[in-house]
């Protein structure tokens, strides 16, 4: 479980996130959805321990401070950080040890075949795509074998059968009961994964949607309706029909 109180942070003078607090439940996938600036990546930042911040964030119960909850936690982040000098396979092997994860060599053999990156493991960090290293990261993330994954942005910049591996992953992850928040701003690529969504804008959640209770509604016309950007779609599809 992933819980966020009354979360709080500034830049200088500017309030990026203000008050904000959701909950997302054991094995289910959270989506913090938002337009550009909405303060989705500071939410996120505060999770994983960058920022500096106000408010409460807990992890499996515990403060997201913690050595215990560290342990337990992954973070994907929007753009991915590659030591130079290791190569794909070493970087899994740091994670591994750093968090003394107890996962087999086959399942890294598994996991990096899944992303189709096992003729890619002696390749070093800064020989690698944008994408790739998306992927090496996305491995990273989940040779912890963690309760709860925060992934940020994480289909730009991967191909279509990275998105379509990614997206059985994160399910795959849901069925073992990991909690899962994906950061975003794009609905279309989130669409059949979410189980809640929180609707942020200027710092704050606008609104909060269970799955289940959304019966007859479109997520993505809520979306729109409760950011208050309905008519500059409405201009982007005319323009699109001229
Ligand atoms: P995007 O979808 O564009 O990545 P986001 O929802 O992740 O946006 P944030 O990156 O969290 O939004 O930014 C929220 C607000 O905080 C914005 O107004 C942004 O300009 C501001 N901001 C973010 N990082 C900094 C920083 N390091 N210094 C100053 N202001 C910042």
């Amino acid at each position: 479980m992933l819980e966020i109180m009354n979360l709080s942070k500034k830049y200088g003078k500017t309030l990026a996130v203000d008050g904000v607090g959701f909950t997302v439940p054991d094995g289910r996938i959270g989506i913090l959805l938002g337009p550009n600036g909405a303060g989705k990546s500071t939410v996120i930042k505060s999770i994983a321990g960058l920022l500096r911040y106000q408010g409460n964030i807990r992890i499996q119960g515990i403060d997201s401070r913690e050595t215990e909850a560290k342990k337990c936690f992954a973070y994907v982040p929007e753009i991915p950080n590659m030591y130079e000098a290791l190569t794909v396979r070493e970087h899994i092997e740091f994670v591994r040890r750093a968090y003394a994860a107890d996962i087999t060599e086959e399942e890294i053999r598994q996991l990096l075949e899944k992303f189709e990156m096992e003729d890619k493991q002696d390749k070093l960090g800064n020989e690698l795509s944008k994408g790739m290293m998306q992927k090496v990261s996305i491995c990273c993330a989940l040779a912890i074998k963690p309760k709860v994954i925060l992934l940020d942005e994480p289909m730009v910049g991967l191909d279509p059968a990275a998105i379509k591996e990614l997206k059985e992953v994160v399910l795959e992850l849901r069925s073992q009961g990991c909690t899962v928040l994906i950061s975003t701003h794009m609905l279309e690529m989130v669409k059949e994964l979410w189980d809640v969504t929180f609707v942020m804008d200027k710092g704050h959640i606008l609104g909060t949607y269970v799955k289940e209770d959304l019966a007859n509604e479109d997520l993505e016309e809520l979306f729109f309706k409760v950011t208050g950007q309905e008519e500059q779609k409405e201009t982007v599809e005319q323009e699109a029909e001229r």
